[in-house]
């Protein structure tokens, strides 16, 4: 099943790393026809205006190299962005950087600061990506589980999976897959454990608008001692709905930044000159769709949730994100694997096995995600054909 099993060419550092399970499972949808509740991608695009701005920008002559740390139109708006929604004053120049998507500023910020052989701290389920970033790098992941029914993170096992070979504490939050949104006493623990043990925290915020109820998402950064330790990370992906443009940013202290961007310039060095601009466009002139979208989204996952509620499986409501967890054991099957595999055939629909994002194979066993971020006649479509199959084993 799996896509692309190493060979014997393929070297070492890639051996433990599976490939990709959104792949996967997004080719299993086409090849079986069902529909895609897997990868989290939206249906519908993001802002025409900003669309616009990006076909201006190709051909008014944006289509040679940017410069690697982005454009500066670009790292204004992200530093204004900042100072708009958390009261950052940055230095665009030096504290901001573009890099392609928020994959790439996870694996530049990992493989510019993880040593072979240091731990990273990181939670559990874990989006692949962090996994396959720290083989790369040689590093040992360290798991902090946020454990099913409420997911939220235990101080207690943070500070035990913190070690004196301990570096670096890579955080989600909002959170991929469970839709945890840390609270300020998780963030003031985090920020504490990473101070007493002098980490640095990469902490990834591509949802950080897409938060729903009234949660608050809060910078790790801009709590008492952590701006000079903290990368931060985001994207216009989720926010602005245009995950294909893969345009995200790193921003920092200016040492942090720079060892970073040391590291980007030797993976992309630098990618989408014409959309940078039109992203900076967004950022200045488009909250409202990220506002909009956020209410969207949380009537989606309403409508979901209902759904998923009327079979015979345990749903975790989400605070944030595009995505909905649930536990399918009652079904029968082995694991969530299993479940994902049989359900084309049984109900024409895929979705995730979160099994996927842990190393504890029993927390992980039976969970499976589910993505919202679907026009509400999919969600409508694809919660009536899981109600209508025979799901047992
Ligand atoms: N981090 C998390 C938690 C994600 O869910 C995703 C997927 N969108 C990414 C990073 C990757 O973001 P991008 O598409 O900007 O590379
Ligand atoms: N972030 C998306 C998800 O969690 C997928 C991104 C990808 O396919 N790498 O579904």
């Amino acid at each position: 099943m799996a896509a692309h099993p190493p060979s014997n060419r393929t070297a070492r550092r890639l051996h433990a790393i599976p490939p990709t399970i959104f792949s996967e499972m997004s080719a299993l949808a086409v090849r079986t026809g069902s529909l895609n509740l897997g990868q989290g991608f939206p249906d519908v695009d993001g802002p025409a205006s900003v669309i616009e701005t990006a076909v201006d920008a190709l051909r008014s002559g944006h289509n040679q190299y940017a410069p690697g740390p982005g454009v500066p139109e670009l790292r204004e708006a992200v530093a204004t962005h900042q100072a708009r929604h958390y009261g950052l004053d940055l230095d665009p120049s030096s504290e901001v950087a573009v890099t392609a998507g928020a994959t790439e500023a996870i694996a530049a910020a990992v493989l510019a600061l993880v040593n072979p052989g240091d731990e990273v701290v990181v939670l559990e389920p874990f989006y692949d990506s962090y996994v396959a970033t720290i083989e790369m790098a040689g590093g040992v992941r360290r798991p902090v589980t946020l454990r099913a029914p409420d997911f939220r993170l235990d101080l207690d096992a943070l500070r035990a999976a913190v070690t004196d070979r301990t570096t670096v504490l890579l955080l989600n939050t909002p959170h991929n897959p469970t839709g945890t949104v840390l609270t300020r006493e998780e963030l003031d623990a985090v920020a504490q454990v990473a101070i007493e043990h002098d980490l640095v925290v990469v902490t990834d915020e591509v949802y950080e608008h897409l938060v729903f109820d009234g949660h608050e998402h809060i910078p790790l950064c801009t709590l008492p001692g952590m701006w000079e330790r903290t990368v931060s990370i985001s994207s216009a992906g989720k926010t602005f709905s245009l995950t294909g443009w893969k345009v995200g940013w790193v921003t920092g202290p200016e040492d942090l930044v720079r060892t970073v961007v040391g590291a980007k310039q030797w993976l992309t060095f630098t990618n989408a000159a014409p959309l940078q601009p039109a992203v900076a466009y967004a950022l200045n002139e488009e909250a409202g769709f990220y506002e909009a979208l956020a209410k969207d989204l949380q009537a989606k996952r309403d409508l979901l949730c209902a759904g998923l509620g009327t079979l015979d499986l345990d749903v975790y409501v989400p605070e944030a994100t595009y995505f909905v967890n649930t536990d399918v054991r009652r079904y029968g099957y082995a694991d969530a694997m299993e479940f994902c595999l049989a359900l084309p055939e049984k109900a024409g629909v895929v979705a995730i096995p979160a099994q996927a994002f842990y190393d504890d194979r029993e927390e992980g066993r039976h969970k499976v995600r589910w993505a919202f971020c679907k026009e509400a006649t999919v969600i409508e479509e694809g919660v009536r054909r899981l109600g209508a199959a025979d799901l047992y084993r």
